[in-house]
């Protein structure tokens, strides 16, 4: 049995995580951790039968007293440094979903990973249809560069762009370079500041490609790539109905983590 502790267990993803990792074989939840609904169990915190893993929200302890060999984090990204951190301190392999972490951190972690000899995972989409939408866009950039990202996410989201976002556009900036195709030029930089600000819009350019990010309720996690070509238009478009579509990622994730030397970036490299 893998033993596995949840990090930010009462959260909206953490539950599920709970709930996915109960149900799995081969796993168990050991340790629950959270500044919400300690002491109460985390199983039932996450809809299903108790577990006897009550919440607390002192990791360092939790670790001490349960030994877990991987550590899920689904936090903030104001939290997730400092829990990955510790877990990799002791030796145990991090799943992390958190995203808005930055590319200094992620050398950071890999470098930590690397010294302590273990694997570390990082995925900004867990779920696998997202991952499929980000290879499909790389293809599709080769032949139609032209192309702008409209992600659209619940309003709670703290990170804009999305991680998704972020990673679907550096895939199509790398699939354009390496085929030689360049889109039209863009405003300058300023400019699409000036007219997001005027819309009230949230965006960014990255590698070339412009992102915009929509915070609504009523989203969960959504993303459409767009190719603009001679008189035709290609959409390809994600759509996250439920958090436990990112489930089967993240439990794939705690079964291959361990085997893993430094951190890995991305679900199609588990696949
Ligand atoms: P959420 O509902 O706010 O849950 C986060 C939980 O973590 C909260 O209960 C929070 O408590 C708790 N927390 C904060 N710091 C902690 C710490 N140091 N130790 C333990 N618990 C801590 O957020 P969510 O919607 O579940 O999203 C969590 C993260 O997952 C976000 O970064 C989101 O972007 C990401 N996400 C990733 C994927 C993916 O596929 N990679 C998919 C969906 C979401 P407080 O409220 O008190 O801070």
């Amino acid at each position: 049995m893998i033993k596995v502790a949840v990090c930010g267990a009462a959260g909206r993803m953490g539950r599920e995580v709970v709930a996915a990792i109960a149900a799995a074989d081969g796993m168990e939840v050991v340790a629950a951790i959270d500044h919400h609904q300690i002491g109460e169990d985390a199983g039932t915190v996450a809809g299903i039968s108790a577990l006897s893993v009550l919440i607390e929200n002192d990791l360092e302890a939790a670790i001490g007293r349960t030994l877990p060999q991987v550590l899920v984090d689904f936090t903030l990204p104001a939290s997730v440094m400092a829990n990955v951190e510790l877990a990799i301190a002791f030796g145990i392999s991090p799943v992390i979903g958190t995203t808005g972490l930055s590319r200094e951190n992620l050398h950071k972690l890999d470098k930590q990973a690397r010294m302590k000899e273990i694997g570390a995972f990082v995925a900004p989409n867990f779920a696998i249809g997202a991952v499929l939408m980000m290879q499909f866009a790389a293809q599709a950039a080769k032949y139609l560069p032209d192309v702008e990202i409209i992600e659209l996410h619940h309003e709670k989201k703290l990170d804009s762009p999305s991680g998704t976002a972020l990673l679907t556009a550096q895939k199509i900036a790398h699939a354009r370079t390496e085929a030689g195709a360049s889109p039209r030029p863009l405003p300058t930089e300023g400019l699409i500041e000036k007219a997001a600000h005027a819309r009230g819009a949230r965006e960014d350019v990255t590698g070339d490609v412009p992102i915009h990010s929509v915070r609504l309720p009523g989203f969960v996690a959504h993303q459409e790539v767009i190719f603009g070509g001679t008189d035709e238009v290609l959409t390809l478009r994600h759509d996250s109905m439920h958090r436990r579509s990112f489930m089967p990622g993240v439990v794939l994730a705690v079964r291959k983590v361990r085997q893993l030397n430094g951190l890995v970036i991305g679900l199609e490299n588990l696949l």
